[in-house]
């Protein structure tokens, strides 16, 4: 083989497809029994039910370079919106949404409608320059410039800043005010943290540009369509082959070892889609090249944990506020007040008492999710990865509090529940061994984790000190989300660096 890439989410199977596609033989071990990592959809709850298990919009559908270069929608994957993006509804009443449609927005954000358009047309003015400055190589200073150095400027400016600030900043009602902290929410990114301002104003203008996009047959079509890629250009996956081993040898990845006793020699890389803890502590064997990494990615610190959950519905959510009736994904926090309040309490290790909640309506614009007049519905909860009593006693009622969250802002929700699916952080560990205590990001998205520092300075341009050797996860920039760009850059690394070795 020239090349194994061990993992095959969404960064390992782009990686692997780039680089097959440019004449390599290239081999992708899978521990699990299916591909995908956390891209993939499954009947969780009850047959004709088709459910994300990981991610669920993919704002970089049409933007991300790597799917663009590996022609995706030629691939056979389709993409849907819904009529509208990012919905803020709270129990007082107040809602406002995101939409593509800057004026449909505006008018959502009432009085702070100008405040809204003026972002939202600043981002339309950006283009898909925004999405090759965010998912690039570092240090992207091309890339950066292209945005135009007035532009570059205020992002970084406004981009250190807490969503908090921010809010405060741009915004006059409570309920535009939410809309920031709850975005940065998705990660471990709470109202008041430094730098949590990039996070949610990207996620932000990407809701307002391609949307939060929302593939028919589910996630698992972005895997389907990799795994298309990559086998029409020769490659091959193997599921329930887990790498166990990566044989140095001379300072150089030679083979790898597999779960099962094989040795499969490597010719030119091995790329691992993989956390950077794996790599370092099991994956590679103490030597003194790597002992450096060891002792650093001790300190690597992971996220908070995800509780996640999945109903099969008799029919759509009755949400009290109209326009989450239409909207892709809803978000639930009450004001900035409420989610600081939950930020302390998960950062405390507590339980959560009025959970902050992502949800997700995938079945709005893809009916093919579930039998006619059924709908599904995804949400979770950000919380601490260790609880006390354990997981296991505490998930059921947990499930019940989100449930009554629920509950509060669409009353009628829980008459629809067909049935439910619970993946507390341990089932999600064990479902995907990268989501490490549960945390979706690979990592923390605090700044001393982010761009020249993931997963630690110099190593964030996906080189190891083992030559030959790429990290390609979602642990490295630009981290978390489905957008393949870790594994695509790393899989030009290894190109680059193979020619270089060749007319050395
Ligand atoms: C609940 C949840 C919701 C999310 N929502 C969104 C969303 O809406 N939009 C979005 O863009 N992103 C979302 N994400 C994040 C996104 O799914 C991840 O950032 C992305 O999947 C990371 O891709 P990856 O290829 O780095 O790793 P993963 O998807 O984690 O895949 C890693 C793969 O490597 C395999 N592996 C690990 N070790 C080995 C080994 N030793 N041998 C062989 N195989 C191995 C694993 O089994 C796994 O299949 C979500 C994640 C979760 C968990």
């Amino acid at each position: 083989m020239d090349a194994i890439v061990i993992g095959s989410g969404p960064n390992g199977l782009t990686a692997a497809a780039t680089l097959a596609r440019r004449g390599w033989s290239v081999l992708v071990l899978e521990a699990q029994h299916r591909p995908g990592g956390a891209c993939y959809s499954e009947e969780l709850t009850l047959p004709g039910y088709v459910h994300d298990v990981g991610a669920a919009f993919f704002p970089f559908a049409d933007d991300s370079p790597a799917f663009r270069d590996l022609d995706l929608t030629g691939a056979g994957l389709e993409w849907r919106n819904a009529a509208r993006e990012s919905c803020h509804p709270a129990p007082d009443g107040s809602c406002v949404t995101i939409s593509r449609d800057p004026e449909q927005s505006a008018i959502s954000f009432g009085e702070d409608g100008p405040a809204w358009r003026r972002l939202a047309l600043w981002r339309r003015a950006m283009g898909d320059r925004l999405a090759a400055a965010l998912l690039g190589p570092l240090p992207g200073f091309g890339a950066a410039l292209r945005l135009g150095p007035y532009h570059l400027a205020w992002l970084a400016r406004e981009g250190l800043g807490s969503t908090a600030s921010f809010a405060v900043r741009h915004f006059r009602t409570e309920a535009a005010r939410r809309v920031l902290p709850a975005l940065a929410l998705h990660v471990d990114l709470g109202p008041d943290d430094f730098a949590g301002a990039g996070l949610g104003l990207v996620l932000a203008l990407l809701a307002s540009g391609p949307g939060f996009r929302i593939p028919v047959g589910g996630a698992r079509s972005i895997t389907h369509a990799l795994i298309r890629r990559l086998e029409e250009a020769g490659g091959v996956l193997r599921c329930s082959a887990r790498a166990e081993r990566i044989v140095v040898r001379g300072g150089r990845a030679v083979a790898v070892r597999t779960s099962d006793g094989d040795e499969i020699p490597v010719g030119r890389a091995v790329l691992a889609d993989v956390g950077p803890l794996a790599l370092y502590h099991r994956l590679l064997e103490e030597i003194p090249a790597t002992a450096g990494m060891r002792r650093r990615m001790r300190h690597f610190r992971y996220g908070w944990g995800t509780f996640k959950m999945d109903w099969a519905l008799s029919g759509p959510v009755p949400w009290t506020a109209a326009e989450a009736r239409q909207s892709a994904v809803v978000h639930a926090g009450d004001s900035v007040a409420d989610l600081r309040s939950f930020t302390r309490q998960v950062r405390g290790g507590e339980l959560p008492t009025n959970p902050y909640l992502v949800i997700g309506q995938q079945s709005l614009a893809d009916p093919s999710r579930a039998p006619v007049g059924g709908h599904t519905l995804w949400a979770y909860s950000r919380v601490p990865s260790v609880v006390e009593g354990g997981w296991a006693a505490q998930r059921e009622a947990f499930a019940d509090r989100i449930e009554r969250r629920l509950e509060g802002l669409a009353p009628g929700f829980r008459s629809l529940i067909r049935a439910r699916a619970i993946f507390s952080p341990p089932d999600l560990q064990a479902m995907n061994e990268n989501l490490v205590g549960g945390d979706l990001g690979g990592g923390s998205a605090h700044i001393d984790q982010q761009l020249f520092f993931r997963p630690a300075f110099p190593y964030f341009r996906y080189r190891t000190p083992v030559r030959g050797l790429y990290l390609a996860s979602a642990s490295t920039h630009p981290g978390a989300g489905v957008h393949g760009a870790c594994g695509y850059n790393a899989a030009r690394f290894a190109l680059h660096d193979y020619l270089a070795s060749r007319v050395a």
